[in-house]
């Protein structure tokens, strides 16, 4: 028991104390049956890719999609990303969890329109390996992918580390063509200079300013000033967690503007994606009729 508050202490930090409580045993014991689950999650192939909308909201026309892992787990229990990403990094094991991801969304997005773009996010620890620029080109290349196509989401935490690797990296997916998105803008300690350190195609603005635009003046002053930036450095602008009609408006009051948001739908298997975009005449011709 003594053990387990000394490591519960110092997951809190330095010279602090703690005394023990039996739910720190039961956090404990929780968490490592997750990370075993999510062990054998990747073995079992349980993690898929669903996908999420990416409106052009002036003209209501469809620009691609974002790719968002979910884990259909053995029991059926839901558990998020926002869960199992931060764990299978600590585990070491989102390397290989967004490898196999990223391999069946380039699969899934073969057969889409050409002019549909695929989103993927990428977080600071997938970063911090140097083969990962070359590891994504040759999944790009396994697949046939064009790689103008694809856009890497990174947050602005992955760019407070190893500045200079990331740089090196980006530059040659760059080269090759791939789109460079700056995400949760306006969420973190956003500044001037992180916008300048990579050479970003977009701005990404967070969610909590978007769907509090039309309540809180603090939230549109910013939401506003991000647009002006975007616009004195030639940045397009996407805005997301759009969920109502009235945030809808508004944000068009502000420019031109990708969104994407509830408002549209809920990020969507590959199945029911394929199937919309086939009603939507938006499949390409030969996939069609092979998947026939
Ligand atoms: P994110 O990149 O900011 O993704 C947007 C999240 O907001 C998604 O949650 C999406 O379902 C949700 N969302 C979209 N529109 C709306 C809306 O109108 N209202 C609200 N309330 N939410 C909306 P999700 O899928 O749970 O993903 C959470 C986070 O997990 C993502 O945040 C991303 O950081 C991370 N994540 C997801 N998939 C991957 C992945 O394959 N690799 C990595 N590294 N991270 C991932
Ligand atoms: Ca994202
Ligand atoms: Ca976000």
């Amino acid at each position: 028991n003594a053990d387990i508050a000394m490591y519960h202490a110092k997951k809190r930090g330095r010279n602090r104390l703690c005394w023990f409580d039996p739910a720190m045993e039961a956090q404990l014991r929780q968490r490592s049956e997750l990370e075993a689950a999510i062990r054998r999650g990747v073995t079992n192939d349980e993690f898929v890719p669903f996908y999420h909308k990416q409106i052009d909201l002036s003209t209501g026309a469809l620009t691609g999609f974002e790719m968002l892992a979910r884990w259909e787990t053995a029991d059926g229990t839901a558990v998020g990303p926002d869960i199992f990403v931060p764990i299978a990094e600590e585990i070491g094991l989102i390397d290989l969890l967004s490898e196999q991801l990223i391999r069946k969304a380039l699969h899934d997005a073969r057969r889409w329109n050409h002019r549909l773009n695929l989103a993927i996010n990428i977080s600071s620890v997938q970063l911090r390996n140097p083969w990962f620029a070359q590891k994504l080109l040759k999944l790009l290349v396994e697949a046939n992918f064009p790689p103008s196509r694809l856009e890497l989401e990174i947050t602005e935490s992955a760019l407070l580390e190893n500045l200079g690797l990331v740089r090196t990296m980006v530059t040659s997916l760059k080269n090759q063509g791939v789109k460079i998105v700056l995400d949760d803008f306006g969420a973190g300690h956003s500044s001037l200079a992180r916008l300048r350190s990579l050479p970003f195609d977009r701005i990404k603005i967070d969610s909590s300013l978007v769907a509090t635009v039309t309540e809180s003046t603090e939230s549109e002053a910013i939401v506003r000033s991000i647009v002006s930036l975007g616009d004195g450095l030639g940045l397009p602008v996407t805005a997301e967690g759009i969920e109502t009609r009235e945030v809808l408006a508004r944000m068009l009051e502000f420019g031109p503007f990708r969104g994407q948001g509830y408002l549209y739908g809920q990020p969507q298997s590959a199945e029911q994606t394929q199937a919309e975009l086939r009603a939507l005449h938006l499949l390409q011709g030969a996939d069609e009729t092979s998947t026939l």
